[in-house]
């Protein structure tokens, strides 16, 4: 496991987005989808006017996880599949902070699948990003638990067997808050989902498909060009029109694959965090990290149980 800490350390008057820069190179392939992804994630960031010194993400293992490097804030980048349990650790001891989550579709929806669906159930208020490339990237091309059936890949020569996870149906069922789905190559709409679930109160999960050039010789970025289309919010007489507090018609929406694949917001539901539920943590703006612990006895608390 390591940490990263911030170049600087200083208030800023106005972020931009060099705020969010640092000097480090990014490694990854070119036209990798983690590149467009990275954009709208800090084109988010800036939107919201965020300080990178009040906001902590938590990454996990795989070509995803390396975008660790390449933001300039406060970073873990940790164990395969636990990015969850340190996120809402980090947020619950210090709800002032921003706190986002970011993992790739094996480290997500694989190793740390009990996490997803905990933290989805208990409304954690933090922001979940998948890059959901449909393959093990990092490792050179093994099928992950969102590759198709059917699909041959190096650990699959003969066609993947199972049926691939349902993020969003996953998500819906697991009760999270806010449900998107956005594509790596539409940075602008992107972006705007993003920022929805990083001021979204609860849970949000952001499920990106995110085309890895390298090793997913299927799902490419023409793939997805061709089957999708964007779920409409506001033209009821659209054929594409979807109420987001309807949860039976994101089901339907989700379940959707094939020549017509649907991205945008799902789902959004306000419901009462974790945070807002545990009254022994004082609320969101009573920072456990700043008690000050130093004459604290357990004394009265026994009490309560005698
Ligand atoms: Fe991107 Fe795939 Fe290359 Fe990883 S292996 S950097 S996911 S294109």
């Amino acid at each position: 496991m390591s940490f990263k800490f911030m170049e600087q350390n200083i208030s800023l008057p106005q972020v931009t987005f060099n705020d969010w820069n640092n000097s480090m190179a990014s490694t990854w392939c070119e036209s990798c989808g983690n590149r467009p992804l990275l954009m709208a994630i800090k084109q988010a960031f800036v939107a919201l006017q965020m300080e990178p010194h009040n906001t902590l993400i938590v990454y996990g293992v795989g070509c995803a996880g390396n975008t660790c490097s390449w933001v300039n804030t406060y970073g873990v980048h940790g164990l395969h599949g636990r990015t969850l349990p340190v996120a809402t650790g980090a947020k619950l001891v210090n709800p002032k902070l921003t706190v986002i989550a970011e993992g790739g579709d094996g480290d997500a929806y694989g190793i740390g699948l009990a996490h997803f669906i905990h933290s989805a159930r208990r409304n954690i208020d933090i922001t979940y990003i998948v890059h959901n490339n449909q393959i093990y990237g990092l490792t050179t091309g093994q099928a992950s638990p969102t590759t198709e059936k059917g699909v041959s890949s190096k650990s699959t020569p003969c066609g993947v067997i199972e049926r691939p996870i349902n993020p969003l149906a996953l998500a819906l069922s697991s009760d999270a808050t806010y449900i998107a789905r956005g594509y790596a190559g539409d940075v602008a709409h992107l972006k705007d989902l993003i920022l929805g679930g990083i001021s979204h109160r609860g849970f949000a999960l952001i499920d990106v498909f995110q085309p890895c050039i390298t090793f997913n010789k299927r799902n490419t970025y023409d793939w997805f060009k061709e089957r999708m289309y964007k779920l409409d919010l506001t033209d009821t007489s659209s054929p594409n029109y979807h109420n987001v507090s309807d949860k039976q018609g994101a089901f339907q929406k989700a379940l959707l694959w094939g020549s017509k694949i649907p991205i945008g917001l799902f789902f959004k539901e306000d419901r009462l965090t974790y945070h807002d539920e545990l009254d022994q943590l004082g609320g969101y703006n009573d920072a456990v990290v700043d008690h000050i612990i130093a004459d604290i006895g357990i004394n009265k608390t026994l009490q309560k149980f005698r």
